[in-house]
């Protein structure tokens, strides 16, 4: 039986990378050893590391003047180490539009209490809009901070929002290539690989040079990001073989027409999904239309038992991980870029029998 992944993290892969993974896996280019017994100094591995950096490079159009990092510590490492590196004297403004903004926030409270604050919130409407934001003055502000897509909630940016005397930081943990955002427009990228990138274990920073180079010496070896600049992510062992399958990941996407391509195939998914829901008389999304994830689609029955019956027959037909995030409920479909429309197509041809038996189709 096929099985259909609807996970929101750790996430599908491609299956083309598996296999490529699987062909490579014992003797990686005739070296008789697997990428994960090469040493990180090897010739092999630098090519690998510095493959993967053009290839992202390539994909996401990210300028000189931006280094490319990658880390390990997952995203939530960075809610630490981006206060760390770029709040100095003045104030940090945090959008909570999801838990994990709401994350960032209080670590970023935890260590600089007071110089976090909050500048825009969508608690009150549990998070199913993106918040506006309004800066009287930016000068007061060394940052703002940003989930470009709520994961859990299932919302995301649209139009990012533009400053102009204030770098933005984007926490793109579930969004990164899967929209066509501008790296400019950004001081700091960053996100954990394993939703739609590749393997858990690696994260990736992008940061423009000129807000890290005043940086203090009182910041922690592993968390200075110029560190991992002056040693091109070599200053300790990186996690080599999730670089090695995001250079993989990378390649593919390449082959498929990049990241405008990846856009074009994911909005037919999410639209399948998102106009099975409209057109049911049980599924309804939370989430306002204007603001509505390609990634992460929420939805449920309005009746939790009936949500319960629907995860369960679901994960009997193949359909696996399709329970929504414990604070959330019902059921959320990650479809990221390594998800097939095949499977969206399976899913609400399910999701249209459920309804049928359930007696509640129009
Ligand atoms: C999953 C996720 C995180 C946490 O990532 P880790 O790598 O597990 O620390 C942070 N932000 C967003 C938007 C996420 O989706």
């Amino acid at each position: 039986m096929t099985c259909w992944n609807f996970s929101a993290g750790p996430a599908v892969l491609p299956a083309a990378v598996l296999s490529k993974v699987q062909k490579e896996l014992l003797s990686y280019q005739d070296s008789e050893m697997s990428v994960m017994e090469l040493s990180h100094r090897s010739s092999l591995f630098q090519h690998i590391i510095s493959d993967a950096e053009k290839s992202l490079r390539n994909l996401m159009g990210i300028p000189d003047n931006y280094h490319v990092l990658f880390v390990q510590g997952g995203a939530s490492t960075q809610f630490a180490s981006i206060p760390m590196n770029l709040l100095k004297d003045k104030k940090a403004g945090y959008v909570i539009s999801g838990s994990w903004g709401k994350k960032a926030f209080e670590e970023a409270d935890k260590l600089y209490p007071g110089q976090a604050i909050v500048i825009a919130d969508s608690t009150s409407n549990k998070h199913t809009e993106i918040p506006d934001v309004i800066i009287e003055n930016e000068s007061e502000f060394d940052y703002i901070h940003i989930t470009t897509n709520n994961t859990i909630e299932g919302t995301a940016y649209h139009t990012i929002p533009k400053f102009k005397n204030v770098p933005l930081v984007a926490d793109m943990s579930s969004n990164i290539l899967s929209a066509d955002y501008n790296v400019s427009d950004f001081g700091l990228i960053y996100a954990g690989a394993q939703k739609n990138i590749g393997p858990a274990g690696l994260t990736i920073v992008i940061v423009r040079e000129d807000l890290i180079a005043m940086n203090s010496a009182s910041i922690p070896t592993m968390m200075d990001y110029q560190t991992h600049i002056k040693n091109q992510s070599l200053y300790n062992t990186p996690p080599t073989f999730p670089i090695y399958v995001s250079k993989l990941v990378f390649d593919w996407l390449q082959e498929l027409g990049g990241v405008s391509k990846m856009i074009e195939i994911n909005q037919k998914k999410a639209n399948l999904l998102y106009q099975t829901i409209s057109e049911s008389h049980l599924y309804t999304s939370p989430v306002h239309p204007d603001y509505r994830s390609l990634t992460n689609i929420p939805f449920v029955t309005g009746d939790t038992d009936l949500d319960k019956k629907f995860i369960a027959e679901a994960e009997e037909a193949g359909f696996v991980n399709l329970k929504g995030h414990r604070s959330v409920g019902g059921m959320r479909a990650s479809l990221y870029n390594a998800f097939p429309l095949e499977g969206v197509e399976a899913l609400v041809t399910f999701m249209k029998e459920f309804e049928q038996r359930e007696g509640l189709a129009k």
